[in-house]
């Protein structure tokens, strides 16, 4: 058994010598009377949060976070043998669209780090709630990755880079900003927001790796705008999984959603995607392929 196991303390961006892969023996079954459940790890997510918790030395723990998984052995009545067990973003994007930013049609919706995991998602539903859609990312690679998808943002919304937007306004403003990044860009976000506008706080990717975090400037514009700006943490509505599915699936199978993957390939290369996810050098949601079926 492969583990990733983080070496010390993370200051600053994490490096990939700060973790270090290590083989370690597991039980293989479950015991006896035991509601546990083994699962065969096939995929590992990388998420930002998961520099959260390398602030505090791990020692000989090794770093836990989401996947996808194949159960092998189970004492627990709602799993067995051979069901699939699976990971979050998607309904981040969900609970953070739809519960938090209370879109209305015809709304005008900006996504910071439009083309991650949670960024790609948010443009699809708020395309399908008839929004017009402006999404940022890093690079041009990235808008080309989302349009070969098919998330089809129509013709009359477009797309900016990160930097770009600092110095933007954005001629009909902006009714839900779906925030990601933080900093520089929800300094300049709070310019262009419209009266009343939303703005359902997911994350501040930005700040993770400062040991201070930057000042935003504009913040006395959630006042003369009205704006309600919400943070969320997905782990809160997980009661509200049944009607995620019971939405998203459908249009899964319709392909009226689909999703950009950016797969690695072995724990070993694990440290060097999840450090990938602060430099944006991934392309959509980070996964790892750690086992073939
Ligand atoms: P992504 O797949 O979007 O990957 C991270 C992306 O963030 C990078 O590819 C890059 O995109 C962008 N980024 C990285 N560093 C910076 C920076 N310094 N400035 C601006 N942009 C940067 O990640 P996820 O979709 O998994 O996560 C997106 C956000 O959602 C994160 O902030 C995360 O913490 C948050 N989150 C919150 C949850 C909750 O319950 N509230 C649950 C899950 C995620 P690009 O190069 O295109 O700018």
């Amino acid at each position: 058994n492969k583990q990733v196991i983080l070496r010390d303390y993370v200051s600053g961006f994490p490096k990939e010598s700060d973790f270090e892969l290590r083989t370690s023996k597991i039980r293989l079954n479950v015991a006896q009377g035991s509601k546990s459940v083994l699962v065969k790890n096939l995929y590992l997510s990388c998420d930002p949060y998961m520099r959260g918790r390398m602030r505090n030395p791990i020692g000989t723990s090794p770093i836990t976070g989401d996947g996808v998984a194949r159960v092998i052995d189970s004492g627990h009545p709602n799993f067995k043998k051979g069901d699939l067990v699976w990971g979050m973003p998607g309904m981040t994007a969900y609970i953070g669209f739809y519960e938090v930013g209370s879109p209305k049609e015809g709304e005008y919706v900006f996504v910071s780090a439009a083309s991650g995991a949670v960024g790609q998602l948010v443009g699809q539903f708020a395309k399908l709630k008839n929004c017009y859609v402006v999404g940022s990312a890093g690079s041009k690679e990235k808008f080309t990755s989302v349009c070969v998808a098919n998330i089809k943002f129509p013709d009359h919304n477009f797309c900016c880079f990160r930097h770009v937007l600092f110095n933007l306004r954005l001629p009909d403003g902006i009714d839900i900003y779906f925030e990601n990044v933080g900093g520089k860009m929800l300094d300049a976000v709070l310019l262009n927001m419209r009266l009343h506008g939303r703005i359902p706080v997911c994350g501040m990717i930005s700040q993770y790796n400062l040991e201070e975090t930057e000042g935003v400037h504009n913040l006395f514009c959630l006042i003369t705008k009205r704006v309600r700006m919400e943070g969320f943490a997905v782990f809160d509505h997980y009661s509200l999984y049944p009607k995620y599915l019971d939405t998203v699936l459908p249009l899964i199978r319709e392909g009226k959603i689909t999703y950009v993957e950016d797969i690695a390939e072995g724990l070993e290369n694990a440290p060097k995607a999840l450090i990938g996810l602060f430099s944006g050098r991934n392309i959509g949601k980070q996964v790892v392929l750690v086992a073939r079926e």
